[in-house]
């Protein structure tokens, strides 16, 4: 049972990762700024709101980003049944295949809330639990664009992974932040991949 919260690499590659969403204010916002720098992000999705926002789904996934699997209603799923859990996940799973096409492979459990009887569930559906380094960053409560980037700048790293947030409440700290991040990465020659991505990139 494991949280990945970063993989061992040598290679110049970041994964940032977005929770909560999709949101149809922030999300394509999102889509812009990985444009602008040829990068790849990964949205770990809710069903919930993907059943209220189909349109911004597609958009993120015609455009080659992951989606992965947070769970239908964001419960602390270690509070809840091992069935709920288990249906959780499951219809997750299958909004997300039913408007993308694509089954998700990667799944974040909301709160990272997560113990041995959870990971019973989510290793039926084979997924790998993806954590971050960079929690303290809390860009969901906005603490200002400044804080964001200066916790984040220490978590820079071959192989990283960085949580942010598209959903729920005002997001434009997280965007504007990561708007200057990603720019500052490429410069410095960072890819900008999806967790899916850097997971390959894996080196023993
Ligand atoms: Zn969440």
């Amino acid at each position: 049972m494991e949280i990945i919260r970063h993989v061992s690499t040598t290679q110049k590659a970041i994964a940032f990762t977005f929770d909560d969403g999709p949101n149809p204010v922030y999300t394509p916002q999102l889509l812009d700024i990985f444009d602008e720098v040829s990068g790849r992000a990964t949205f770990f999705m809710m069903g919930k709101q993907i059943e209220l926002y189909p349109e911004t789904v597609l958009d993120v996934h015609v455009r080659k980003h992951e989606i992965g699997n947070h769970t239908y209603s964001h419960p602390f799923m270690t509070r809840i049944s091992l069935e709920e859990c288990e249906r959780e996940l499951l219809d997750t799973d299958r909004i997300i295949t039913q408007v993308t096409g694509t089954r998700p492979v990667v799944m974040r459990p909301p709160y990272m809330d997560y113990n041995l009887e959870v990971h019973s569930i989510t290793a039926k559906f084979a997924y790998p639990v993806i954590g971050a380094l960079n929690g303290d960053a809390r860009d969901w409560e906005m603490p200002g664009v400044e804080h964001i980037l200066e916790v984040n700048r220490k978590q820079i790293g071959c192989g990283s992974i960085l949580l942010f947030h598209d959903g729920f409440g005002d997001r434009s700290q997280t965007i504007e932040a990561v708007r200057i991040l990603t720019k500052e990465l490429a410069e410095e020659g960072y890819q900008l991949v999806t967790v899916s991505e850097l997971l390959q990139m894996a080196e023993s």
